[in-house]
């Protein structure tokens, strides 16, 4: 494969592509090249990330001199002001797929159709759109339709979302929904990784790495950590799309500024307010613990709760808001539980994969969780529990996504959610709040079974 196939519609630093791939004096000259680190009013920029560059004075650089550097994309490698960066413009140079690219087959419930068929137009008419669905209600089902279109009309199409558990979850089935399209899934810092692909799932933070590069943008969990209130990832996803270009945002959780803008319609978007099963999402119920703060002091309770699960054989996430508490919990449970099998997982966790699918596979009777497991990761047929539901991680978005991984399944679409709180919180009861306002909306749209 040529060298310039590793340029086209990419943002990259010069210094990092020619010492992996030498490029020419003649391929040079074909390049796009700007400064990584321009100045504007006396100010400087990072034209990576967008970010003001925060480095008060210049460093000793490796160029020989001192230089100003970026210390917002740092992440993805220094951008340095003796830097380049370089492109080449996207030239949509993909083979045909015959007949169509788009090979699933599968049911859409009637709601989903309706939503597919308004992304498809929107990926048509080069438009932007909002697609809140609650949890479960089948959106990456959702997308295939207006995807397929767009890869049949030699479109570059690209899914982002922050978490790269989900870019994982997402591969294997776009992979088998279009199997004969080329696509990439671009995560962590490997450079060497990236080959040029039709179909690309990347992180939020490697949008940052392209320029100008797709027709199609679609951005999963917009109110996601890191997207949710981060200027550099709307930058990313700005610079990353064509001029002429559709921009799909999809959320189960839209933060109060965007519903305000979908409210006063400053923005298409579709509602969802019903899982593909039909069944109403599952309201949680409230439980106050009498001592505060200290885990280990929780009253019994909870661990009862938990006992009553395990003897009638149901399978449950317990979510605990930070690490630490995780592991002061788990003292205590290994002990109270030691005749069955759980874990737990946690952000830092390098079995984490694995031990997701354990819980998956039935291996686990119940899986102890930080947020991580919040969202993105579907397991059927599973009750769950929060603890210290008013702990501060624990926002209005990310309740009601914990409580979204209840009640997925067909088979058991009525998984039962408990909050364990000291006090009731905004977040707790905006949750509630949001959770019931989506279940009626669903009733009166005759959504619901
Ligand atoms: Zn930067
Ligand atoms: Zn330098």
């Amino acid at each position: 494969m040529s060298k310039d196939y590793l340029l086209y519609g990419r943002d990259l630093i010069f210094r990092e592509v020619h010492s992996a791939i030498q490029l020419t004096d003649r391929e040079l000259t074909s390049v796009n090249q700007r400064p990584a680190i321009s100045r504007i009013n006396g100010r400087y920029r990072c034209e990576r990330c967008g970010a003001a560059v925060r480095t008060k004075k210049p460093y000793p650089c490796i160029c020989g001199g001192n230089c100003l550097y970026c210390s917002d994309c740092l992440i993805l490698g220094k951008v340095r002001a003796c830097d380049t960066l370089i492109t080449l413009e996207e030239p949509n140079l993909f083979a045909p797929v015959h007949p169509a690219s788009l090979r699933w087959i599968g049911c859409l419930s009637e709601e989903q159709r309706n939503a597919s068929i308004e992304i498809s137009r929107t990926i048509h008419a080069n438009e932007e759109r909002v697609v809140w669905a609650v949890t479960g209600a089948g959106k990456t089902e959702m997308l295939f339709e207006g995807v397929g279109k767009a890869l049949d009309a030699n479109k570059r199409v690209c899914i982002a979302t922050p978490r790269v558990d989900v870019c994982l979850e997402l591969a294997p089935r776009l992979r088998q929904a279009f199997p004969d399209t080329s696509l990439a899934v671009l995560y962590g810092s490997a450079e060497e990784k990236y080959t040029y692909t039709q179909l690309v799932i990347a992180t939020t933070h490697q949008l940052l790495r392209f320029k100008e590069a797709f027709d199609v943008l679609i951005i999963d969990e917009i109110d996601a950590f890191p997207f949710y209130l981060n200027d550099m990832l709307y930058y990313a996803a700005a610079k990353a799309i064509k001029q002429q270009s559709s921009t799909i945002y999809l959320t189960a959780t839209p933060d109060r500024l965007l519903k305000k803008r979908i409210k006063a319609k400053k923005i298409k978007a579709s509602i969802l307010p019903a899982r593909y099963h039909g069944h109403p999402l599952p309201v949680p119920s409230l439980a106050r613990l009498s001592s505060h703060a200290s885990l280990k002091k929780i009253d019994s309770n909870c661990y009862q709760h938990m006992q009553e699960l395990l003897n009638q054989k149901k399978r449950f996430l317990v979510f605990i808001p930070t690490i630490q508490l995780m592991e002061d919990v788990m003292k205590k449970l290994v002990i109270l539980f030691s005749q069955f099998s759980f874990d737990s997982v946690h952000s830092k966790d390098s079995q984490r994969k694995e031990k997701v699918s354990k819980m998956r596979l039935g291996q686990y009777d119940f899986l102890v969780t930080t947020t991580i497991l919040e969202r993105g990761v579907t397991l059927s047929g599973i009750d769950v529990i929060v603890l210290m539901a008013e702990h501060r991680v624990y926002t209005e978005a990310a309740l009601v996504q914990i409580a979204g991984r209840a009640g997925r399944s067909k088979e058991y679409p009525n998984g039962e959610v408990t909050f364990y709180c000291t006090n009731l919180t905004r977040g707790i009861k905006g949750a509630v709040r949001e959770i019931k306002e989506m279940n009626r909306l669903a009733s009166r749209k005759g959504l619901l079974k």
